[in-house]
């Protein structure tokens, strides 16, 4: 095709490649844990940075599925995950050898300004690291490796300028090579810091550090490592060094007040529709959610002693919420077990021997409940209670938990909206979608501000009216919308979707913030049913896949819509925190890390080409800069991810499918240090994330009507 060629020729193809970092080499000599210890209780949740004590830990905790906040960074060369766990959970990691270095955000603190204190010191310049260990390896000095700088980009964001590097070493199984980047500016002024190695799923990929701050410009380059190799000399490249349009006099924009709920969110869709009637559609999607909603739950007998779990068969806002259970003695000897369910209350009658004692176990209540009351009721014996006797106790209620007063208990009906003068399928599509996650509450605000924005300025700006001619434009601003409100109502950690599938012993209502299914791992390609790393099959996990791909009604929502358009031919999955920009592929298997098919080399520049253009336009909102580091496939910047929306969008459908993390970390100039902004930041800071992504959504549409142009031209 021609028109693929336009896009080759623009670079001769630096695919940005990164992965997971370690540093084997110096963990021994890193820095002790914090003077103050960090405490959680044993059910309590928590956003935690730990340090982990090798990638071996790293690995098993991906593969196991864990609740991965972010990439794992290096500090000094170690280890840093962002996890939410429990305090079980963080007992066991510390157990095995991790240290937790710091609480970025408790359950419950979720609109608390916590910005200061979110994610610990990332790597200073020079200061305070080790000295490459030159000399060391007198004994090897014959076997000198080779250095290839793969990446040396700088940029200016908030008047400090930033140097950030990526260098190959051919001595690749080496894990204490040391390398230096060496770095000097148009005036004169020089330094150097040093990089990390980087494994991924045990294989070596290239040593980097976070950008570091220089004084000016850099003009220079160089990299020595501990094995005597030394780089050519590069001149570093700026990055992005793409710029969109400047706003014309008059822009309409701003349009997020405070974070939305479903509820908003639902209202904002309306008000848009009516507001805009020539512009919009609004799409119910066809598979409707289950619904702020789940079944009511609670003990019988003495959880402290011995008890089964019951739960209503029924939703507890079917009439189910504030039944009562219980269990009595029938003070009679020789009396078997019975059930009966009467007003409201279910007994259990306990058997009794010949001398009047009750005799029935938990075993045999449980059994016989769900014998004689299966249409009502569900009961399991609970964990630890296994064959133990069954006390008598109750009567108490079983309910569903559920905090929230404003959400309708019914299932919901996900909506996208649909902008464009041409709204037939004539034009080339983009979609946008967000909170796939529910706890991710800045994402809508990114993907309603960007509709917002185009509907708006159709009217007075003439751009903006002729994007609208040439693109067809999809959003969906909440993929998850029961998951966000359990988020909103209940538990601010809430990542998947209401429904839980769990059975036997953990559908204990004490693993209720564990339920559901994580809906960016439920799609069909690269899933984990098919082997792909990253997601896991326990339904308590926060990467539980469901129980087969697409077996979710969100997932399977956002595949629906984009098989009915097909003239969609690109999309951006919004998702937070972290400040990343990634495309396909996004997920490998574990064993030889072989990830699903590269694109081509022709659409992989246009990934990358796109993605500066975009990353350009995010940086003009208020100089946020995302880095080239955490800029390309996802597998590479991320980690792996099975089961993804943009893998089956991209290698099932053909669209050029993005993910957005937005919340980039800032720099703070007092500290030195980057730091991180979570899911759920005071909401200054998601204001301005929904500005700056915003705009790089907006510049998606500009990409796919140049991708349009250049189609139609050839
Ligand atoms: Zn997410």
């Amino acid at each position: 095709m021609i028109v693929r060629r336009r896009w080759t020729a623009a670079a001769t193809t630096a695919i940005l490649i990164s992965a997971v970092l370690s540093h084997p080499g110096s963990a021994a000599a890193a820095p002790a844990a914090p003077a103050s210890p960090i405490t959680l209780t044993a059910t309590e949740t928590a956003l935690v940075r730990v340090q982990l004590r090798d990638q071996a830990q790293l690995d098993r905790l991906v593969a196991a599925g864990a609740d991965l906040a972010n990439r794992p960074r290096a500090r000094d060369g170690r280890i840093l995950a962002d996890l939410v766990l429990t305090g079980t959970q963080l007992a066991e990691l510390t157990a095995q050898g991790a240290t937790a270095v710091q609480v970025v955000q408790r359950a419950g603190d979720g609109t608390r300004n916590y910005a200061d204190s979110v994610r610990a010191a990332q790597a200073r310049t020079t200061a305070g690291l080790r000295a490459p260990a030159a000399g060391q390896r007198t004994t090897a000095a014959a076997a000198v490796d080779t250095l290839q700088v793969q990446q040396a980009y700088w940029w200016t964001t908030g008047g400090q300028t930033f140097l950030q590097a990526q260098v190959a070493t051919t001595a690749t199984d080496d894990p204490d090579v040391e390398i230096t980047v060496s770095w000097r500016t148009a005036d004169g002024a020089t330094g150097s810091f040093p990089l990390y190695r980087f494994e991924d799923s045990g294989e070596y990929q290239y040593h980097y550090n976070l950008p570091q701050p220089v004084p000016t410009r850099p003009v220079q380059l160089t990299a020595t490592s501990s094995l005597g190799g030394v780089s050519r000399v590069v001149t570093p490249a700026l990055w992005p060094n793409v710029s969109p349009p400047p706003l014309p006099a008059g822009y309409q924009k701003d349009f997020i007040d405070a974070y939305l709920t479903p509820i908003d969110i639902q209202a904002r869709i309306k008000r848009l529709a009516r507001q805009y009637r020539d512009l919009v559609d609004v799409i119910d999607l066809p598979n409707r959610t289950q619904g702020y909603r789940r079944n009511a739950a609670g003990y019988l007998g003495d959880p402290a002693v011995a008890a089964v779990v019951v739960e209503s068969v029924r939703f507890g806002d079917q009439n189910m919420n504030g039944v009562q259970v219980r269990t009595v003695d029938p003070g009679r000897a020789n009396r078997p077990l019975t059930v009966n369910y009467r007003d409201r209350v279910l007994t259990v009658s306990l058997a009794t021997d010949t001398a009047g004692k009750t005799v029935s176990t938990t075993d045999e209540v449980a059994a016989a409940i769900n014998a004689r009351q299966p249409e009502r009721f569900r009961a399991t014996v609970e964990d630890g209670s296994a064959g133990l006797p069954m006390p008598v106790a109750g009567p108490t209620r079983i309910d569903d938990g559920l905090q929230g007063t404003e959400v309708p208990a019914r299932p919901w009906t996900v909506q996208a909206l649909r902008l464009g003068v041409h709204r037939d399928g004539s034009r080339v599509g983009v979609l946008a979608y967000s909170q796939e996650h529910a706890r991710e509450w800045a994402t809508p605000l990114v993907t309603l501000e960007f509709a917002e924005r185009m509907l708006a300025n159709a009217r007075t700006d003439p751009a903006t009216r002729e994007l609208l001619e040439q693109v067809d434009i999809f959003v969906i601003p909440t993929v998850n919308p029961d998951g966000a409100n359990y988020s909103f109502n209940d538990f601010n950690f809430q990542r998947k979707n209401l429904v839980n599938h769990c059975t036997g012993a953990a559908r204990d209502p004490k693993n209720r913030t564990s339920w559901g299914v994580d809906i960016n791992r439920n799609y069909t390609v690269g899933s984990y049913f098919d082997g792909y790393v990253g997601a896991s099959a326990n339904c308590l996990s926060g990467n539980y896949a469901g129980t087969a791909e697409l077996s979710e009604a969100e997932s399977s929502n956002v595949i629906a819509l984009a098989k009915d358009h097909p003239n969609i031919k690109f999309a951006m999955n919004v998702h937070s925190y972290g400040g990343y920009f990634m495309w396909p592929p996004g997920a490998y298997r574990a064993d030889g890390r072989i990830t699903l098919p590269r694109p081509s080399i022709d659409e992989s520049t246009l990934f990358l080409n796109s993605a500066r253009r975009i990353v350009g336009a995010i940086a003009q909102e208020r100089g946020t800069v995302t880095w080239p580091s955490q800029t390309g496939p996802v597998a590479d910047v991320l980690y792996s991810a099975a089961g993804n929306s943009a893998d089956q969008l991209y290698y099932e459908l053909g669209i050029f499918a993005w993910d957005f993390e937005v919340g980039n970390d800032r720099w703070n100039p007092a500290t030195n240090q980057w730091e991180g902004v979570g899911f759920q930041p005071p909401f200054d800071e998601a204001h301005g994330e929904s500005q700056e992504y915003a705009g790089g959504l907006v510049e998606m549409v500009r990409v796919a009507r140049d991708y349009a142009a250049a189609e139609s031209a050839g």
